[in-house]
């Protein structure tokens, strides 16, 4: 048995580079960016795993996904049909795969490898 791989390889050889996932997280609340198939992504981005896994507890992406209200300054959460069309449109894409939901977005290998932190088996996808 070999040994488990070490760095990242894309199979394509594409070059590639890195992000600041805390970034990720804010683009991801932030509702100038459109659409919101795009802070699916983001949020995706921002809080997978090295698996490439993002985990959301529940009510959580609605939450990421929602807007601020201006009088309260409180989180107004995302409507459900809303949340379900973004990850649909966010599949459809291409920016993460088939196998996503709402308590676990998931990145593609030909997009995203971490070449360090924990590889524990998902929760919601085991
Ligand atoms: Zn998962």
């Amino acid at each position: 048995m070999s040994p488990p791989q070490r760095g990242i390889t894309f199979a394509t050889g594409s070059e590639w580079g890195a992000y600041a996932q805390r970034e990720m997280s804010r683009w991801a609340k932030d509702g100038a960016v459109t659409p919101l198939a795009v802070r699916v992504l983001f949020a995706a981005m921002g809080q997978h795993d090295r698996n490439g896994h993002a985990r959301f507890r529940s009510g959580e992406l609605a939450d990421v996904l929602g807007s601020i209200d201006v009088t309260t300054d409180e989180v107004r959460p995302a409507r459900r049909d809303s949340v379900s069309d973004a990850i649909k449109a966010a599949k459809r894409l291409g920016y993460i795969t088939d196998e996503s939901t709402v308590r676990c977005l998931v990145l593609s290998r030909h997009v995203f490898q971490k070449s360090w932190g924990s590889s524990d088996p998902c929760a919601v996808h085991g």
